[in-house]
């Protein structure tokens, strides 16, 4: 279905969803993670103005997330309960549901870039583990030490999280080293020619199990795309989201109850709180709406708004555009 005429495109990413106390988060921190965000919306933007299509343009759009330290996916991705960083990661095509991801990865340097290829090969959907490395080096990914994945304030964060037994949320303010790290990251895209994609990318959860895979690379649990409906990308307590089935239910209340986006995410998410899960989402539609719900204090997040500008927020209110 084409995207009606002067709404051709639409574009919204995330960097996790969480509790981020305003009180404990440093000012320069706070400007240096909306830059970021606003730096790398505002290239996916351009790429979709140019006429790219929206698989290429999340898939960029959530490598360059992986690449900066700020969040939770490839280096500064968060550490398993043994301290080594298991990487999830997603990517879907809304033109035919054609899919790829992998999960509890350690060494392929971007995960989203090993679902894309596996996407493009066709034969799974989802690789986990030593696989998952071995095939992205078939492709002639980069593969990394896992030591390279690690950040001193992960380490810390994960020496918290151990010293009171929890598994937490990448960004949660319990933890005072938490102040200095976010969280997953995703992307969706509506592109000019009416097609949708959506990618995630995660560590996960801090002192998770090893081997433990959350909602990212589950395709219709964190990550869903169809041109009929709409493009997800979730982040939050993945547990909750997998048993919601919580992107799949966007789309599904949207095609069978004939919900708007609006309606379907927040009552999508609405459910996910009432099983007690936290966390938000992004999504596009194929009209060009976009939404950026959360039922956690805090949500990382870029969008382009109805007036063509690229919006970047943290809490309730847009942070400030630089002068
Ligand atoms: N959803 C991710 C997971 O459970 C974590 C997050 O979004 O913060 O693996």
């Amino acid at each position: 279905m084409n995207p009606p005429a002067g709404r051709a495109i639409a574009f919204a990413l995330h960097g996790g969803a969480g509790v981020i106390d305003p009180g404990s988060f440093a000012a320069t921190r706070r400007a240096a993670c909306a830059a970021a965000l606003r730096a790398i919306a505002s290239r996916a933007v351009q790429a979709l103005r140019d006429g790219a299509p929206s698989l290429d343009v999340v898939e960029q759009a959530v490598a360059e997330l992986e690449d900066c330290e700020f969040f939770n996916a490839g280096r500064g991705a968060v550490l398993n309960g043994d301290g080594v960083a298991e990487l999830d990661a997603a990517i879907m095509d809304g033109r035919d549901r054609a899919a790829g991801a992998v999960c509890a990865a350690r060494r392929v340097r971007n995960p989203v870039r090993a679902a894309r290829a596996l996407l493009r090969d066709g034969a799974h959907v989802l690789l986990a583990g030593e696989g998952a490395d071995r095939f992205a080096a078939a492709q002639g990914l980069p593969l990394v030490d896992p030591e390279w994945f690690v950040i001193a304030d992960r380490r810390a964060q994960l020496d918290a999280a151990r010293a009171e037994g929890r598994v937490t949320l990448d960004h949660d303010e319990r933890w005072a080293d938490a102040r200095r790290v976010s969280g997953t990251v995703g992307a969706v895209a509506l592109d000019r020619h009416g097609h949708l994609a959506a990618a995630t990318s995660t560590g996960g959860m801090t002192n998770k199990a090893p081997g433990r895979v959350g909602d990212s690379p589950l395709v219709g649990a964190g990550t869903f795309a169809d041109d009929d409906t709409c493009a997800v990308s979730a982040t939050g307590h993945g547990e909750f989201y997998m048993r919601r089935v919580l992107a799949h239910d966007v789309h599904a209340r949207m095609l069978y109850l004939d919900q708007d986006l609006h309606a379907a995410t927040e009552e999508a998410l609405a459910e996910v709180g009432r099983m007690g899960g936290t966390g938000g989402l992004v999504a596009v539609d194929h009209a060009g709406q976009v939404t950026l719900p959360f039922n956690s204090p805090g949500m990382y997040r870029a969008w382009l708004d109805r007036d063509g500008a690229v919006q970047v927020a943290i809490y309730r209110d847009p942070e400030p555009a630089p002068d």
